[in-house]
């Protein structure tokens, strides 16, 4: 599976202690995640993350690409609901996008946790099905 992951700056420390308590599980897929959370998450366990740009430069609307051409399967996007973005734009239209295409995402730490254990349970094996996208499905 494609997971993404993006941690708004207050949120960073919980996205590192979710990367390190499920690394095991996130090990076997393949990750994504805005530049600054992935570099994190990558300084502080073995797991290989394609990080894209940071989240206000452009980050989520490049993982938000990935989920109009269906080839995102889960996204792990931990909010600051207590702080102005400047990229506020993006954050809407990339959770706009997850609802468009069904895609499942969490907005909190406890919503990850129970759609991690889902992963790992294989609940989400249905996305296999329909990822990635064949060129026909493009036209
Ligand atoms: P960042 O982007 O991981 O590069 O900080 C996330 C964000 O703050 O939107």
């Amino acid at each position: 599976m494609n997971i993404a992951l993006i941690a708004h700056d207050r949120k960073k420390d919980d996205m590192v202690d979710f990367a390190v308590a499920y690394e095991h599980v996130l090990q076997k897929h393949q990750l994504y995640a805005t530049g600054t959370t992935g570099k994190r998450i990558m300084e502080s366990t073995k797991l290989k993350v394609h990080r894209f740009l940071s989240g206000p430069l452009g980050g989520d609307q490049q993982i938000g690409a990935m989920v109009a051409q269906n080839e995102m399967d889960l996204i792990l996007f931990f909010r600051d609901p207590l702080m102005a973005q400047p990229h506020e734009p993006d954050i809407i239209a990339l959770l706009r996008l997850s609802d468009v295409h069904n895609i499942p995402l969490a907005t909190n730490f406890g919503t990850a946790e129970i759609l991690v254990k889902a992963l790992e349970r294989g609940d989400f094996a249905w996305r296999a099905v329909v990822h990635p996208m064949t060129p026909e499905d493009r036209a």
